[in-house]
């Protein structure tokens, strides 16, 4: 294979990468690349082997010497991202990312480059490779699936791993350290209806739309409104004051996002619409005051519509409709008390579809402790019950609450200072990670993710800056030395 990273440094880290990115490895797709680190490390001379779900886990005996040191596991995910320009003929299953440099970074040709995370992986390999390195007992895990589902870190075995700490190389931001993540579940949330034998009255739509929305967990701090609960707010103030039946609620479409765009059906005597119309675009503007910096692009529609499939409900499930969606909780919980900027726990009011009988609402909870996911989820049992609705309460994902007394964080940190001659910064996220999952099966484990700079990761923009690849690298050797003393 001729080379285009051939002349970057460190030469096998780019080797590596060079190598992960000429064979395929979308999400669901690892098989080939597995077999290649099974086949590298073979040719190493290094213990290897696959599990069920396909993870590849690898050891490497520590520098003699050091083979009393705590073991130590370098983690990252097998996976990509496909994406691509509209204009790039490019099949994920069968053609090899073209990586080139481009100044301070490398980048692939209009698709993603699958830095994230084969940079993590070029180090682990480079890693098992590297015959100078002071280390002590190394295993490295090779996860299959983040991306899509977290399925390797959820399906891996417990006691396989023998190491206390653990290296996630799956960051991506250079001189950040990621101690922590949130657990989350989802919530299931089913009211019956009621509906009327006949509609005579117009059909009109109350909407809202042009909302900024945004992932869960990363935007839920940000102070964005929701779509679903203005709807209700909006319903809840005109029930006091006007004359509708509702038909039905509709909004939003992953449990993962808040939701843009919401809409009610309202069934109104045709001489009350003007008057319930104007009712609404005033109280909409007075709700914009508290979003106008932040939802810009905010309106409702409110037209009439011809036919709807169901006729409207009855006034108590009208009254238990609102009422829930309005009580239900949505958007920041509570603020870690000691990590700056970290959303400790939320929820976010995700989904609402109107059937015939039953109204169904997907409530998506995340917290870093798992008590405070289950309190939340309590709050959401509770207005349930009083509104006449049954709640599933799904299982969901473990958390990895952040320690800052860990002595893996102390440890590294020193060592970071070290050789970059500055503090890390320490972050927690509130979405989910890999380390979560790991952590909950190996109680007691110390674990740390960092990586080098990447920017616009899961798109077609997809870079990694050169020069922190290699200071990437230096810090992984000398955390290694670090540990095994
Ligand atoms: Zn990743």
């Amino acid at each position: 294979m001729s080379s285009t990273l051939g002349g970057l440094k460190p030469g096998h880290l780019w080797r590596y990468f060079e190598e992960i990115c000429g064979i395929p490895h979308c999400s669901g797709n690892e098989k080939a690349l597995a077999q290649h680190i099974l086949e590298t490390a073979a040719g190493l001379g290094l213990e290897a082997r696959k599990d069920k779900v396909g993870n590849v886990i690898v050891r490497k005996k520590a520098t003699p010497g050091r083979e009393k040191a705590l073991g130590v596991i370098l983690q990252g995910h097998m996976d990509m991202v496909g994406d691509k320009n509209s204009d790039v003929a490019h099949d994920f299953a069968k053609d090899p990312i073209r990586p080139s440099i481009k100044g301070e970074w490398v980048q692939a040709d209009g698709t993603t480059l699958g830095a994230d995370n084969g940079i993590g992986l070029a180090a682990s390999l480079a890693v098992m490779e590297e015959k100078e390195l002071v280390h002590g007992p190394l295993e490295f895990l090779f996860t299959v699936d983040e991306e899509t589902g977290l399925t390797g870190a959820n399906k891996l075995e417990k006691g396989v791993l023998k190491g206390k700490y653990l290296l996630n190389l799956d960051s991506e931001e250079e001189g950040t350290f990621t101690i922590g993540c949130a657990g989350g579940a989802d919530s299931v949330v089913t009211l019956p209806l009621k509906r009327k034998a006949a509609a005579a009255k117009s059909l009109y739509r109350l909407k809202v739309a042009g909302l900024r929305g945004g992932h869960s967990g990363i935007d839920i701090h940000q102070g964005r409104a929701n779509a679903i609960k203005l709807v209700a707010r909006l319903l809840a103030g005109a029930a006091d004051r006007h004359r509708f039946e509702l038909v039905g609620i509709e909004g939003g479409n992953k449990r993962n996002a808040i939701p843009r765009e919401s809409w009610a059906v309202l069934a109104i005597e045709p001489a009350g619409a003007r008057a319930l119309g104007a009712y609404f675009k005033k109280a909409f503007e007075d709700v914009r005051v508290e979003f106008k910096t932040v939802e810009t692009g905010a309106r409702i529609e409110f037209e009439k519509i011809e036919g709807a499939k169901e006729y409207p409900m009855d006034a108590a499930s009208r009254k238990a409709l609102i009422g829930l969606l309005v009580a239900l909780p949505h958007g920041v919980i509570s603020m870690h008390p000691e990590i700056p900027g970290l959303t400790e726990t939320s929820t976010n009011l995700a989904i609402i579809q109107t059937e015939k009988k039953q109204v169904q609402i997907i409530c998506s909870t995340r917290s870093s402790i798992a008590s405070a996911l289950g309190a939340t989820r309590g709050v959401l049992k509770a207005v349930c019950e009083l509104a006449g609705a049954r709640i599933q309460l799904n299982d969901g994902y473990p958390g990895w609450m952040p320690d800052l007394q860990s002595t893996l964080l102390a440890k590294l940190k020193e060592i970071y200072r070290a050789t970059a001659g500055k503090e890390p910064g320490v972050v927690a996220i509130h979405a989910g990670l890999e380390c979560g999952i790991i952590g909950e099966k190996y109680p007691g484990m110390e674990m740390i993710s960092f990586g080098p700079t990447l920017e616009h990761p899961h798109s077609p923009d997809e870079r990694v800056n050169i020069g922190s690849v290699g200071r990437f690298w230096e810090f992984i050797k000398a955390a290694l030395a670090g540990l095994a003393q």
